[in-house]
């Protein structure tokens, strides 16, 4: 699953920009990854913005824009937005949604929705969404905003032409690119438990079969539980190192939590020195991990 990674609002723009000019190359649908971007909901409404506003690129474009203001305000008829209600994105929210473009533009030109949180969409929500993505109408686009996009059903994300914002090195920690499968990883395990078995090989990681890759991510992760592990209570110490992007992903663990996960770790190092079938190998990893 690959994303373009965006580590600055400049780039975003302008990447958006290189897509927008050139009618042909707009998606139907977008999926915005946010992981911990500053004022990232800014960001999408400029998205919009450039979808929406016929004379955004032209250099007259003023900041006094009526269109780009009501964009802004929300207060746009070809502009629908959606926000979780309580818990969840519900169905009927879905379905108003459909309800509302059915009807014929009157503004006239594209026309576009944008739901924040989509990783609360529900079973229902989304199956109603699905249907919506897969029957695209002209002129309808898309934008579903998630902090991450590993939360999002496999059915809507493939959908999606995905972009991810990055803080950039600056708010990251120094080693965080040799890590991210394992942050990757960390979030998926937290987040689906033992179901990850079935979007696990979508990690670059564990996508090639490759023995020593597999070697090279138990030391790292084993690595992040010995740290954890160490400095349980040095919230500090685990911040410095690992910045805020382990707490994100990482639920409060126990002692105990951390020592099952370590016996996992070292069991599953051992039996990789034999001659396994890596598929198997990965599966067992994945229900030694989830347990507790
Ligand atoms: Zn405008």
């Amino acid at each position: 699953m690959s994303a373009n990674i965006l580590d600055k609002k400049e780039s975003f723009i302008a990447q958006m920009k290189e897509i927008l000019i050139d009618t042909k190359k707009v998606s139907h649908a977008y999926l915005i990854e946010t992981n911990s971007f500053p004022n990232s909901e800014e960001l999408v409404f400029t998205f919009a913005k450039m979808l929406l506003c016929p004379s955004y690129f032209e250099d007259m474009h003023t900041t006094d824009c009526v269109i780009c203001h009501q964009i802004s305000e929300n207060s746009y008829a070809d502009l629908k937005v959606i926000r979780p209600e309580g818990d969840w994105i519900k169905k009927e929210q879905m379905l108003s949604l459909q309800e509302a473009f059915k009807t014929k533009s009157i503004i006239g030109g594209r026309r576009c929705y944008i739901i924040f949180e989509a990783e609360k969409l529900n079973a229902s929500s989304a199956n109603t969404l699905l249907k919506f993505l897969e029957e695209p109408a002209d002129q309808i686009v898309a934008i579903l905003v998630t902090a991450n996009r590993y939360q999002i059903l496999d059915t809507i994300l493939s959908r999606c032409q995905v972009y991810s914002l990055s803080t950039g090195e600056s708010n990251l920690p120094i080693n965080f690119e040799q890590q991210k499968d394992c942050y990757d990883f960390l979030n998926l395990l937290y987040q689906k438990g033992s179901q990850i078995i079935a979007v696990v090989s979508k990690l670059e990681v564990f996508s090639q079969n490759n023995k020593r890759e597999y070697q090279e991510f138990l030391r790292k992760l084993e690595e992040i539980y010995d740290d954890l592990l160490i400095h349980l209570s040095d919230d500090a110490f685990l911040e410095n190192k690992y910045g805020k992007v382990l707490t994100q992903v990482l639920p409060k663990l126990s002692y105990d939590d951390i020592i099952e996960k370590l016996k996992a770790i070292e069991e599953c190092k051992q039996k990789l020195k034999f001659n396994v079938n890596l598929k198997l190998w990965l599966d067992n990893f994945i229900i030694q991990l989830s347990k507790g």
